[in-house]
């Protein structure tokens, strides 16, 4: 019989086989299928054991994909900088340099344009607040695909009563997994304009957008305490009050990697 590899839920996670040649080779399973269920991103290393020796691999990487269902309202659409920051973000990249980080600091996930579907694309504006009724409203009417697109971001215009919010990240009670993450793109650029150019505006977007979708994906928190957790440097995306200052390097700090990486699980329903 193959040997199994469980994880530390009694999953099933990889098992080995001998090819051809006599020699044993690893297969890792890392979900029971390839839709729906728990993609890890991240660099594992394998240890063999056999009798008293061992072998270490070296680094095997696998990337998380963000598949996200995307609407906008009209005039709200997202802009390319703002996709191409959210991009190196989930990447784990400098900005400045274009360099990775630390593999440590890296969520290994993959987002961009052509991974998300573009469903309605120019919504008449209408009036978002914070109420239940106006946001599961909203979901019921413009939501299409969460089986084959988890993640479902909307780009609108301002939030009522508060226009000074640039994103909110709504979690229905009665249905964790089927959020709606906003980015208030006009409320970016009225906050922003006089002082910044029309690139950095753009910058600030993808940085509101990589931000909600950390609440969608991952469970972050912005908070530290009772409400949240420690995150381990303020310069973390997740932590707003810094939010404007880390545009040179914006990433999620060593907790919140964490959270995206290994261990999503522990915060909540898997959602991609
Ligand atoms: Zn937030
Ligand atoms: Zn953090």
């Amino acid at each position: 019989m193959d040997p199994k590899f469980l994880d530390a839920d009694g999953i099933e996670d990889s098992f080995s086989t001998l090819n051809a040649d006599g020699m044993a080779s690893i297969y890792f399973q890392c979900s029971p299928d390839n839709d729906g269920t728990y993609h890890p991103g991240d660099n594992f290393k394998i240890t063999a054991i056999c009798g008293d020796s061992s072998h270490v691999s070296g680094i095997t990487t696998t990337w998380k994909k963000m598949r996200i269902e995307y609407d906008c309202f009209s005039g709200c659409d997202l802009p390319d900088t703002a996709w191409w920051v959210m991009e190196r973000i989930y990447k784990g990249e400098n900005l400045s340099c274009f360099g990775s980080l630390d593999n440590d600091r890296n969520p290994y996930i993959e987002v961009n344009k052509s991974l998300a579907m573009r469903s309605d694309v120019s919504i008449t504006p209408i009036v978002i607040d914070t109420t239940v009724a106006t946001l599961s409203d909203f979901r019921q009417t413009y939501r299409n695909n969460s089986e084959k697109y988890p993640l479902y971001l909307v780009a609108a215009d301002t939030l009522k009563d508060f226009p000074y919010a640039l994103g909110l990240t709504w979690t229905p009670a009665d249905n964790i997994t089927n959020k709606v993450s906003f980015v208030f793109v006009q409320s970016i650029y009225n906050r922003y304009f006089t002082l910044h150019s029309l690139d950095s505006i753009d910058l600030r977007i993808g940085c509101t957008a990589a931000h909600e979708l950390g609440h969608f994906a991952a469970y972050l928190h912005d908070t530290t305490g009772a409400l949240g957790y420690e995150h381990f440097s303020l310069n973390c995306l997740m932590v707003y009050r810094n939010f404007t200052e880390i545009l040179t390097e914006p990433r999620f700090c060593d907790s919140c990697v964490y959270h995206f990486r290994g261990n999503p699980k522990k915060r909540g329903p898997i959602i991609f």
